[in-house]
């Protein structure tokens, strides 16, 4: 049985190198000694994935959990430790400071205990997520101030970061597949497609030693890697590429996958959470498909009373909503539009090609509930289509492969998405946010800024991340350093002197921003070291962006 301790070595380990490579090599050589049932545990661990999804479970750890069970455990005060963490930014750091000065009370003055195990921890995690209802914060809390009464500081970190989820070591789904393939002899990409069939790492895993990888398949029940899209060179390189071609409006909703086991259904979202209590009128539509086991993809789209799509916000509303669903549902109904199927009454449908897919999709679905397919190889229906669907306000079109097979998890040439080319905003940037662990002395995140010309105040607009290196974090921190003023725990004030080009996917109404407006997935496209202050685009400016986002009509 291996201990928790070396499962936090390796951690530390493969936090303290930066290759890829060598991380690889040191998860390999550590899953290879493992038992299955451990194997299955410490794969998913590794990537910050407490139980195999098959269980439907969340932590349901907050920070005020975490650190009431640091305190109780360590018997220091939790002024103490938000101390610490002040210091350092990082809850796992944090943890191990409180079990480096523990006072021994409570459990460890009583017990001594043999070494917790890799299990034992799984066990103590699974009965933490369980807990729900009258009582669960307390039994959160109690049994993760076991799991650090009984730690070495370095365990204890790594018990932080496994109840918050974010083991921060650098290894991602990609790294841990990489590692499996290459602990058991196995050809990387069976790996990853039995990973993007089960999207279980666990199952994965085992599976690879055993070498019946190959058996894996899939499963009413257990949700699937959707098949992505990539952005298209423009309409007509796009057609001559595909020649004839699936054409199909890119929705403007959320992405659903349904799994329908006679009356019973399940709704996944695209990162595949189990969202089907908030889509009741979706479950109803899906029971009248015909078909008695069916895995449908497809897109949800909140509409107005003009059958014009209502912003993202919005349908996000219902698939986060828990209670008064069915309210909720009326207030904004659900439009579902299918355009896959992915397994029909007991046989999977991945390996035919999309034509045949559709029509068994058009065999069980009402053309309802099914998203309207041309297939042509004419540039100009392509480009009609494209204006049909902005009319209408949609994001544009996706254009497919006839021939292609569903590939989950993939982004590839078969599925190409046309959309206009959004304009970016010049913002000043107004504060800062320092990173957290290895990125403790980076500033992170960017506070950004449009000017009232009216009142020439700058109204905030919401947060960038950057999702730069180490090194250009480091040469941007550099750069800001002189501008702070002040510094308010993780954040900091800049005085506003730099502006950020920034794109986004979607400018959206907020009251959380003194703009009123907030950007959807912005990203920094580069630093505008030519442009002064004043020049940061206006409030007006993003007004007007808004609007225009309703009529989109350039495309690529
Ligand atoms: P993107 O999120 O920009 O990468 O675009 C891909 C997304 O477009 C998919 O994940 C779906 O949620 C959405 N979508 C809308 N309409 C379609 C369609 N007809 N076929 C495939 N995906 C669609």
């Amino acid at each position: 049985m291996s201990s928790f301790l070396s499962f936090a070595q390796l951690c530390q380990r493969v936090e303290g190198v930066s290759g890829s490579l060598e991380k690889i090599e040191l998860v390999a050589s550590f899953l290879k000694d493992l038992d299955d049932d451990e194997l299955e545990v410490a794969s998913g661990f590794i990537m910050g994935e407490i139980f195999s999804p098959s269980l439907d479970l969340v932590m349901g750890v907050g920070p005020s959990i975490l650190y009431e069970a640091m305190a109780r455990a360590c018997g220091c005060s939790t002024e103490r430790i938000m101390e610490w963490l002040r210091s350092t930014g990082d809850p796992g750091l944090v943890a191990s400071m409180a079990v480096e000065n523990k006072k021994p009370i409570g459990f460890a003055a009583f017990i001594r205990h043999d070494p917790l195990s890799i299990k034992e921890v799984h066990q103590r995690l699974l009965t933490v997520a369980r807990a729900s209802g009258k009582g669960s914060q307390d039994t959160k809390v109690k049994n993760l101030q076991y799991l650090f009464s009984q730690a070495t500081p370095l365990e204890g970190q790594y018990i932080a970061r496994l109840a918050i989820e974010d083991m921060r070591i650098g290894v991602g789904e990609g790294g841990v597949r990489d590692a499996i393939a290459r602990a058991f002899s196995r050809d990387p990409s069976e790996v990853e497609r039995a990973y993007n069939l089960t999207n279980d790492i666990g199952l994965v895993a085992v599976n690879a030693r055993r070498g019946t990888l190959a058996d894996l398949s899939v499963q009413i029940g257990r949700p699937i890697k959707m098949m992505l899209a990539q952005v298209g060179e423009g309409i007509s390189s796009s057609m001559q590429e595909l020649g004839p071609a699936a054409i199909e409006w890119k929705y403007d909703g959320a992405r659903v996958q349904i799994h329908k086991d006679k009356k019973r259904v399940r709704i996944f979202s695209r990162r595949l959470e189990d969202v089907t209590r908030s889509l009741p009128e979706i479950v109803r539509l899906a029971q009248g498909v015909r078909a008695d086991e069916a895995i449908l993809d497809g897109e949800v789209v909140a509409m107005g009373k003009d059958s014009r799509p209502l912003a993202f916000q919005e349908i996000l509303k219902r698939f986060r909503r828990k209670y008064k669903v069915e309210k909720q549902a009326k207030e904004t109904p659900l439009h579902l539009f299918l355009f896959d199927l992915i397994y029909l009454d007991g046989n999977s449908t991945l390996d035919l090609p999309l034509t045949q897919r559709r029509e068994l999709l058009e065999g069980i679905a009402d053309s309802s509930i099914l998203a309207d397919q041309v297939i042509s190889n004419s540039i100009q229906r392509a480009e009609e289509i494209y204006r049909q669907a902005l009319d209408k306000g949609h994001e544009g079109l996706i254009l497919k492969n006839p021939l292609s097979s569903y590939t989950p998890g993939k982004r590839g040439k078969n599925w190409l998405k046309i959309k206009p080319v959004m304009e970016t905003l010049d913002l000043a940037v107004i504060g800062a946010r320092w990173g957290e662990g290895r990125r403790a002395s980076f500033l992170g995140s960017y506070r950004l800024a449009c000017l009232d010309e009216a009142t020439n105040k700058l109204l905030d607009i919401g947060w960038v991340a950057t999702g730069l290196t180490d090194g250009a974090l480091a040469e941007l921190t550099d750069l800001f350093q002189d501008l702070i003023l002040m510094q308010k725990g993780m954040e900091v004030e800049l005085k506003p002197a730099v502006i950020f080009e920034v794109a986004y996917e979607e400018i959206q109404k907020s009251q959380s921003y003194s703009s009123g407006y907030a950007l959807r997935f912005p990203r920094l496209v580069r630093v505008r070291d030519d442009k002064s202050l004043e020049e940061a685009d206006s409030l007006e400016r993003v007004a007007s962006l808004y609007q225009g986002q309703r009529g989109r009509n350039n495309y690529i």
